[in-house]
C-alpha cells in the first residue's frame, strides 16, 4: 500500500511548499506535463504556471519534465520553457526517472516527483525512493483509458486515507474538485 502513497497532496503546483522541500534536501523537481502543468487538450501554458516554474528555478531547483506524452509534444514544451525533458516516459517504470536524475545529476533523495496521477507519477517516484507530490488534474478532459484509471485512483486514495496513510481532508478536497469539473 505504501508504494501508492504520495508524501504530499496539494491542489496545484503553486501550492507546493518549495521551502519545505529545500529543508528536506530536495534540489530537483521531476515534473509531469499533461494535466499537471498544461491542460491535457491544450497547447499553451498558463502564465501563472510559467511564473511558478521560474520562481522554483530562481530558488535553486533544477527542473526536468518527465512525461508519458508523445516525444514531439514534450520536446516542444521543453524548448518553449527552457528545461530538459524525458518524453514517452512509460511511467511508472523507473528508466525515465533514472534518465531525468542523470540529466540533473541528482540522486533520488535529492529530487521530488510532481504529477497528477497516482499510478504513474506517484508509484513511479515511490519505486525510485523519491519524494512524491500528487496534485489535482488541471482538466477532466483525458484519454478514455485515463478516466478509467481515475476511478481506481479514487478508490486507492480513499483506502489510503482510511488507513491514515494520507491526509483525509486533502483526499476529500481532491474528490470535490473532481466532481466540480
Ligand atoms: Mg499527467
Amino acid at each position: 500500500m505504501k508504494i501508492f502513497c504520495p508524501n504530499a497532496i496539494v491542489t496545484r503546483v503553486q501550492e507546493i511548499p518549495l521551502k519545505d522541500l529545500q529543508y528536506l534536501g530536495i534540489r530537483g523537481l521531476l515534473i509531469d506535463l499533461d494535466n499537471t502543468l498544461i491542460r491535457w487538450d491544450r497547447t499553451e501554458i498558463d502564465e501563472d504556471v510559467k511564473r511558478w516554474l521560474k520562481q522554483a528555478h530562481d530558488m535553486g531547483f533544477s527542473i526536468c519534465f518527465v512525461s508519458n506524452g508523445l516525444k514531439e509534444r514534450v520536446r516542444r514544451f521543453s524548448t518553449i520553457l527552457g528545461y530538459p525533458a524525458v518524453g514517452r516516459a512509460v511511467k511508472p517504470r523507473r528508466g525515465p526517472f533514472r534518465h531525468a536524475l542523470k540529466l540533473l545529476q541528482l540522486s533520488p533523495s535529492e529530487a521530488a516527483v510532481v504529477g497528477d496521477q497516482l499510478f504513474t507519477d506517484v508509484l513511479g517516484g515511490n519505486r525510485m525512493g523519491m519524494y512524491t507530490i500528487l496534485i489535482n488534474p488541471l482538466s477532466d478532459k483525458e484519454l478514455r483509458s485515463t478516466r478509467l484509471v481515475r476511478r481506481l485512483e479514487r478508490r486507492m486514495l480513499l483506502r489510503l486515507a482510511r488507513q491514515g496513510l494520507v491526509n483525509a481532508g486533502h483526499v476529500e478536497s481532491r474528490m470535490k474538485a473532481g466532481n466540480r469539473r
